[in-house]
């Protein structure tokens, strides 16, 4: 028993009945929690090593013609053209950018993008896919999260923290990632007039990402989080590192329309056209637009390429359940597969998701609650059953839906 309560790790010096397990080795012990601990001294300390020791060749990027680009994005994103091409010649050009020759004097400057459109219309997933395509590591970080340094929230450069766990601290190829900075409308200016209180979320916070979007050796803490003295920081260029940001900037379109003064286009215009207009006045957007919604123009400045996306209409949101290559409905019919039964849907039963999406204006985002909620009886009973088929009607549907939390209550 005395032997037992002297036992304690040497490393942090917990005792034995601290932790949940002691190893022995020769002159002493460890715990959990040191073994942890320097695991991830290890993982920070010695992979970013054995990368600067090869050649850099692993991370060669072969880029795609943006025609190739936009067909990629096809495949997993419906709709949204204008954005996709944009986008496609951004990349190209970026990662032409980075490949070309440094003794070149003409100085390419970086294309990070900025993309407005509502909430769950796929900016998310349009740099998600692009990342995907260039196999390169990828972080999705929220604008909201950061404050001012010194200030109570974390440090802008935490977003690349994220990165560089993305690709297991290899410096090397997460100076060649991309961040998408989601929510970017969030951290728009306050107000115009000057305050006595410092707008630590908001204008700070853009003013921190400046040297970020440009091109700067950062320090970054390893783990995420605020910096502090005690923490080994890893440094990283982000000269090649794209920046894609995304918000639904709310109320724009008033700013859009404003500018452009489409009460004024007169009576003789076709009223249909004048329609068009005004419900798609986010084509519209440029960089004054932005700036009058309260981001700061050295911001914009970094931030070339603006593009938008449009909001998703019955027949696009149809064609998202079904169409992309990771669809939905492909994904649940895989599912099922996996269980040996192979699942149908009544074409009507598409419809009366897309609906219900609208409905409660949950986007595509919502398509895949109202089909867990319509699926999950199934999905909780059929595996103990001796089934090889499924067929989801319309009246099954309707039937589950209306018994899910979601269908119980309804909408205003
Ligand atoms: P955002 O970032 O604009 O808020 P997301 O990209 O996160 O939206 O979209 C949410 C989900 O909705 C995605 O995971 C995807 O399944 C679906 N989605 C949204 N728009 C599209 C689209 N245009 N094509 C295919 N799927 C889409």
């Amino acid at each position: 028993m005395a032997k037992q309560q002297s036992m304690h790790c040497s490393f942090c010096g917990r005792n034995r009945d601290e932790v949940k397990i002691l190893i022995a080795g020769q002159d002493g012990h460890i715990c959990e929690n040191c073994v942890e601990h320097a695991q991830e001294i290890i993982k920070v300390e010695v992979v970013p090593q054995k990368s600067d020791d090869q050649s850099g060749s692993k991370n060669k990027i072969t880029i795609k013609k943006p025609i190739e680009i936009k067909t990629f994005l096809d495949e997993y994103v419906i709709g949204q053209d204008d954005a996709k091409k944009v986008l496609a010649v951004a990349v190209y050009n970026h990662y032409k950018r980075i490949n070309q020759k440094s003794e070149n004097d003409v100085e390419i400057e970086k294309s990070n993008i900025i993309m407005v459109g509502e909430t769950g219309t796929g900016k998310t997933l349009l740099a998600k896919s692009i990342a995907r395509m260039l196999n390169v590591p990828f972080a999705i970080v929220d604008a909201t999260v950061f404050t001012e340094a010194g200030y109570v929230g974390e440090d802008v450069e935490s977003m690349l923290s994220r990165l560089l766990q993305s690709c297991n601290y290899d410096v090397e190829s997460a100076e060649r990632g991309i961040v998408f900075i989601d929510e970017i409308d969030k951290i728009a200016r306050k107000s115009d007039n000057p305050s006595i209180t410092r707008d630590v979320s908001g204008e700070g916070v853009q003013q921190g990402l400046l040297k970020l979007l440009e091109g700067a050796e950062v320090l970054v803490p390893p783990q995420g989080g605020r910096k502090h003295p005690e923490q080994k920081m890893v440094k990283v260029n982000t000269q090649n590192i794209l920046f894609i940001c995304g918000g639904a900037f709310d109320g724009i379109d008033r700013i859009i329309a404003k500018r452009i003064n489409t009460n004024a286009i007169g009576f003789n215009v076709n009223k249909e056209l004048q329609d068009y207009q005004h419900s798609n006045l986010l084509q519209f957007i440029n960089a004054v637009d932005l700036k009058q919604f309260g981001l700061i123009p050295e911001l914009l400045g970094r931030l070339p390429v603006v593009t938008y996306l449009n909001p998703l209409d019955v027949l696009t949101l149809r064609s998202i359940l079904t169409e992309p290559k990771n669809a939905l409905i492909k994904q649940f019919i895989r599912l099922f597969e996996m269980e040996g039964i192979k699942l149908t849907f009544e074409p009507a039963v598409f419809d009366f998701m897309v609906q219900k999406a609208l409905e409660y204006k949950l986007g595509a985002r919502g398509l895949r609650s109202i089909c867990e909620g319509i699926l999950t009886d199934a999905m909780f009973e059929l595996p103990s059953q001796k089934v090889t088929e499924f067929n989801v009607t319309l009246e099954y549907a309707e039937n589950k839906f209306s018994i899910t939390k979601m269908g119980i209550l309804k909408v205003a």
